[in-house]
């Protein structure tokens, strides 16, 4: 029973797991400083997140509601069960994903009218457009989190400013990014989808834009001393109440937590840190591309080459595996599981990528840049070798090489459809994949510098830390 002067959030994950976890830590930052949340999601969501809160509850005296509605996916010809964007098949089908989005959404707004319990705030999820509305009928506050840093928000509140991003799709002309202290030189290719001007996505990003423009504010997950400045850029250019509150996966400091991140991990956590035991401390790098990034079959081949030849031992994270042809899983079969076995372990699923990021003998993270991922390497002091695939990714590997020097670049230059539905190309070669592995297993400054920010994340979340009094304001804002 929620008592009259605690403050209650009402959190709509977008369904995607780099924003349920984080906004999953969200829900257990805020119930750990006394309010109350309810997170309305779906049953296969819902059943990925609640061994998590329901620790979370028993160590916080139960703050966290967990309401999960029918998702109609077989209603949009979805398989049952797609509830969340990682389990969508193909590219196309992503579509149907929105559709199906849009039903749910009808659904979650008549729940909150007749059923939800008095709220005091709405944290909406990035695709969800219609959570202002709702926030408005209700009189309360509606932030957005949309599970971008500050820095690739800015860059993106200047692109809808200066109508910058009015470019094709397709174009590798970079143009510059206005406004910013250095320069950043940036092409129609590597800008996040819906920036692109094309049929289908302008709807999308109109009603995005939309959405932006009416919350009341934007939560970040992230903090002061990564982004310097510009949490504070972008409030004054969106004109928006801006709180950094992470790095919110700070939280997860027992084992099972770390485990049970959205899913459940293929290799179990036990077994990785066995193998990682046998490792001397920086002498592995562990390869993943977030929880949908995915290759063709040629430049998964490349990509395995260049860790071969590499003079390091690896974590290799695959997903889509079934989509790979035959041919190439012998190819892997051969050449890692039986020659290269004491080098190389193979995680064909999920990953417990907390407990692998947080071991001693990870020493550099071959990375697509997801956020969560950025975030998550920086708390364990892990270096990054970049090679980001689509999204705000290029504009996280601008902040990790060349301003915070943390990481080193693969050059990937093209975004690459969602799940590697692409054609059957090589953009990044063998040698570059080990040219970078290289310079950062081998140097010493990234690693120096991300030491540092690693202890300024957890300050940043300890009592009078910078994102612990963020979150403490984000509460009195909302206060009934
Ligand atoms: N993740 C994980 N195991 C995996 C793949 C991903 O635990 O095998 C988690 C990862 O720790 C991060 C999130 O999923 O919290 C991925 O978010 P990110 O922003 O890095 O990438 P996205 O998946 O959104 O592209």
């Amino acid at each position: 029973k929620l008592q009259a002067e605690t403050p209650h959030f009402l959190i709509l994950p977008w369904l995607a797991p780099g924003h349920l976890i984080p906004i999953t830590d969200i829900a257990r930052l805020l119930a750990k400083h006394s309010a109350a949340v309810t997170i309305i999601t779906t049953p296969v969501n819902a059943a990925r997140i609640k061994p998590t809160i329901d620790r979370s509850n028993a160590a916080t005296a139960g703050n966290i509601s967990l309401v999960s509605l029918y998702f109609p996916a077989t209603e949009v010809g979805l398989p049952e069960g797609c509830e969340n964007i990682d389990l969508v098949p193909s590219m196309p089908l992503v579509y149907n994903f929105y559709e199906a989005t849009k039903l749910f959404s009808q659904q979650v707004s008549r729940y909150i009218h007749e059923r939800a319990p008095r709220v005091s705030c709405i944290i909406g999820g990035m695709g969800y457009v219609w959570a202002v509305d709702v926030a408005r009928e209700l009189g309360v506050p509606c932030f957005i989190f949309h599970g971008f840093g500050s820095f690739a928000l800015y860059c993106s509140e200047i692109l809808h400013k200066t109508k910058a991003h009015e470019v094709p799709a397709s174009s590798a002309e970079p143009f510059i990014i206005p406004g910013l202290p250095f320069e950043f030189k940036i092409a129609g290719k590597e800008l996040p989808m819906h920036f692109h001007q094309s049929k289908e996505n302008k709807e999308v990003g109109e009603e995005m834009r939309s959405y932006e423009l009416a919350v009341d504010g934007i939560l970040v997950n992230s903090f002061e001393h990564l982004e310097p400045g510009y949490a504070d850029l972008l409030q004054k250019l969106s004109g928006k109440k801006v709180f950094t509150i992470g790095p919110v996966s700070v939280c997860n400091t027992k084992m099972l937590d770390m485990e049970e991140r959205g899913n459940k991990p293929t290799v179990g956590t036990h077994r990785c840190i066995q193998w990682l035991d046998s490792k001397k401390p920086n002498s592995v790098v562990y390869v993943s591309f977030g929880s949908t990034g995915s290759f063709a079959p040629k430049q998964f081949k490349e990509l395995g080459l260049g860790l071969l030849a590499s003079q390091w031992s690896f974590v290799w994270v695959i997903k889509d595996i079934e989509k790979l042809p035959e041919e190439t899983l012998i190819w892997l079969r051969e050449n890692f599981e039986d020659k290269n076995s004491s080098r190389s372990l193979l995680i064909k699923g999920w990953a417990p990528q907390i407990a692998i990021l947080s071991h001693p003998a990870v020493g550099g993270f071959l990375t697509h840049c997801g956020w969560n991922s950025t975030l998550e390497s920086v708390a364990a002091g892990v270096p990054v070798v970049a090679w980001p695939l689509y999204s705000e990714q290029f504009l996280n590997v601008k902040l990790i090489v060349d301003v915070l020097k943390i990481g080193v670049s693969v050059g990937a230059r093209e975004a690459m459809a969602f799940r590697g539905d692409k054609e059957d190309g090589i953009s990044v070669r063998k040698e570059d994949v080990v040219k970078a592995i290289e310079k950062l297993m081998n140097g010493e400054e990234e690693r120096k510098r991300v030491a540092q920010l690693k202890e300024k994340a957890e300050m940043a979340l300890e009592k009078g830390g910078s994102s612990f009094l963020n979150l403490e304001s984000l509460i009195q804002f909302v206060a009934p």
